[in-house]
Order: C-alpha cells, then sequence, then structure tokens
C-alpha cells in the first residue's frame, strides 16, 4: 500500500490516480486546507476497490501521522503536502518552515518509528535560486531565493542525512512548471485564489473571470516576457512511479529534475491558450512580478537516463486538458 500525503490537491491527486490505474492500493493523508473533499469523492467513487482510505489530518501532529501507519500496512510514501505560494512565503515564512519543514519531519519519524524506508519527494526548481546558467541540471546550485525553496531545500537535506543514520530511501524530484489536467477531465488544478499562468489565463475567459495580467515585458528572452518550462502533470506523475519502482529496486538515494527542456514565453504560452479555446483573450500588461528569474529552463538527461523518463506531452496538449478541466470546474462551481 501506497500513502500519499497531500493526496487531494493538484499534483498529489493526479498521483493517486495513476498509482490506482496501475493497480497499487491507496491510501490519502491531506489536511484539506489546500486540496478538495471533491477531490478524494472523485477519486473515491472511481477506485471504489483500490481507494483503501482517506484520513483527514495534519502532518504538524505527529499522533495523526503515525496512527496511519499503524492503521495501514504501508510500504511507501509519495510525499506532497505542503504549502507552495512563493510570495506567500515571503510574507508569512513561519508557516511555510512549520508547515513544510516540520510536518515533513513528524511524517519521517512516524516512518522511521513504523520501519517504512521508502519515500518520494515532492521538491521543486525553486530549490536552484536564481539561474547561474541554463538549462539547469542537478548539479547547479541550490540557493534558494524565498523561503518556499528553502523549506524544499531543507527536506532534502534532511533527507540526505536520514539516509546516512537511518537508511531512509528517497527519491527528491525537483519540479519545473506543471500544467496540464487528467486526461478524462476527473480532477485538475483547483487553487483558491489561483496564481499560476496557465489557469490565470483561461479562467479570464469565462464569465465572470478577470482580465489576465501580464507581468513583465522588458526580461531578456526572445519576446522579453519569462520564459519557463512547463511540464504535464501525467508525465511528471508518470516519473514518480518510475520513482517508486526505482527505490524497490533497491536504487540508492537520489535526485531529479522534471522538465521537458523546452522553454516557452509568457506569450508563448498566451498564444497557445488562444489556439486551443480559439478565443481572443484581452490581456493587461502590468510591471514585473518580484522575485520572477527570465528564464527557468530544466536539463533532465539524469531522470531520462535513470529512471528512463520520457516526458511526451506538448504544451498545447497540457492546455487543452487545463482548458477541458477549467469548463468542468467552472459549471460546478456556477451550479
Ligand atoms: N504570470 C503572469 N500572469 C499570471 C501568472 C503568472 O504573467 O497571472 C507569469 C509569471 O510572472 C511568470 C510565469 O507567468 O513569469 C509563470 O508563473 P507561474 O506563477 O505560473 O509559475 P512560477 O514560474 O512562478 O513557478
Amino acid at each position: 500500500m501506497i500513502l500519499v500525503t497531500g493526496g487531494a490537491g493538484y499534483i498529489g491527486s493526479h498521483c493517486v490516480i495513476q498509482l490506482l490505474e496501475q493497480g497499487n492500493d491507496v491510501v490519502v493523508f491531506d489536511s484539506l486546507e489546500v486540496g478538495h473533499i471533491e477531490t478524494i469523492e472523485t477519486l473515491q467513487n472511481s477506485f471504489k476497490q483500490n481507494f483503501k482510505g482517506f484520513v483527514k489530518g495534519n502532518l504538524q501532529n505527529f499522533e495523526e501521522i503515525n496512527q496511519v501507519f499503524k492503521q495501514y500496512k504501508i510500504d511507501a510514501v509519495v510525499h506532497f503536502a505542503a504549502f507552495s505560494q512563493v510570495g506567500e512565503s515571503v510574507e508569512n515564512p513561519q508557516k511555510y518552515y512549520f508547515n513544510n519543514v516540520y510536518g515533513s519531519l513528524n511524517l519521517f519519524r512516524a516512518m522511521l518509528e513504523n520501519s517504512v524506508k521508502k519515500i518520494v519527494f515532492s521538491s521543486t526548481a525553486a530549490t536552484y535560486g536564481e539561474p547561474v546558467y541554463t538549462p539547469i541540471d542537478e548539479g547547479h546550485p541550490q540557493n534558494p531565493i524565498n523561503p518556499y525553496g528553502s523549506s524544499k531545500l531543507m527536506i532534502e537535506k534532511i533527507l540526505d542525512d536520514y539516509d546516512k543514520a537511518y537508511g531512509l530511501k528517497s527519491v527528491r524530484l525537483r519540479y519545473f512548471n506543471v500544467a496540464g489536467a487528467d486526461s478524462k477531465s476527473r480532477i485538475g488544478e483547483w487553487h483558491e485564489p489561483e496564481t499560476h499562468l496557465i489557469p490565470n489565463i483561461l479562467k479570464s475567459t469565462f464569465s465572470g473571470g478577470q482580465t489576465f495580467k501580464m507581468f513583465g515585458t522588458d526580461y531578456d528572452t526572445v519576446d522579453g516576457t519569462c520564459v519557463r518550462d512547463y511540464i504535464n502533470v501525467e508525465d511528471l506523475i508518470n516519473a514518480h512511479l518510475l520513482a517508486l519502482k526505482y527505490l524497490n529496486n533497491g536504487g540508492e538515494t537520489n535526485y531529479f529534475n522534471l522538465g521537458t527542456t523546452d522553454g516557452n514565453s509568457v506569450k508563448q504560452v498566451f498564444t497557445a491558450c488562444e489556439k486551443v479555446t480559439q478565443k481572443q483573450i484581452p490581456v493587461d500588461v502590468q510591471g514585473r512580478r518580484a522575485g520572477d528569474p527570465a528564464t527557468l529552463v530544466a536539463d533532465n538527461k539524469k531522470a531520462k537516463s535513470v529512471l528512463n523518463w520520457t516526458p511526451e506531452k506538448t504544451l498545447e496538449e497540457s492546455v487543452k486538458t487545463a482548458y477541458e478541466w477549467e469548463s468542468v470546474l467552472q459549471n460546478r462551481l456556477n451550479n
């Protein structure tokens, strides 16, 4: 049985679906502060057999997470539960360090007390900070420039020490910009408030949506807007399943970038959204958003060669599934 923390959230829920589709038994632990109970209900109803349970709890409470290990026979953990908004982490670092770092410490303690020694951890390109060179490989210096990135890097370091001391084996996956939704539109990105580019462009096309704000057109890039590496969420999750397989086969603690190596500018993403929605979308051009580096693109050779991972979906496919999901969500929210 696999324990997925944060399984009611955007990326975690896509992992739960793929694990279930491949016949794994899954239990989800989530505080529902960011995740949604509706997502859990969808997962439960779609996979009555293998969805073994949902536990609403907070990792900051050791007993709540320890209890899950007593109740279920867990073989491995995929750990998504975290707060992930950069701006909020600057304003309220305490929230990030308590939840992300202290919460993870409790999870690892519960794992060790219950002899569970395999974990796939959701890390981030934000651990690299301002890029010194691109594409960014795993050897790039890790100097995060905000508390969110620092909290994830601290957990990476803790995992290294816990392997040396206690034999806890981890795979840390450093995500670039995750995009798209379940290809059957059962689940998708659902943040309140939404800060990410693609859902914000798409939301603006629905009634009551706010005009899309484009942050910064004077960067030193192909067209003046920031360049990012958009990785499809289903491709991204596929790497988690390969990482679990890697650990099950006795793989050593390791870390990988998850990106496509393709950079797309905000304007290019915007054009893809206009193409997919077949709408002319109004834009409100604004100044730069604080803390945005000009270009963030992954070197993904390591994940390709060690995990045998190949991302397959294009940016347009991600935008298409994101749009289909956004239609489902808007329909649900307005009825
Ligand atoms: N962005 C934008 N308008 C928005 C949201 C994002 O112009 O409503 C820009 C943002 O400034 C950045 C890029 O889109 O250059 C990607 O931002 P996002 O928040 O999606 O991901 P991040 O790269 O910050 O993790």
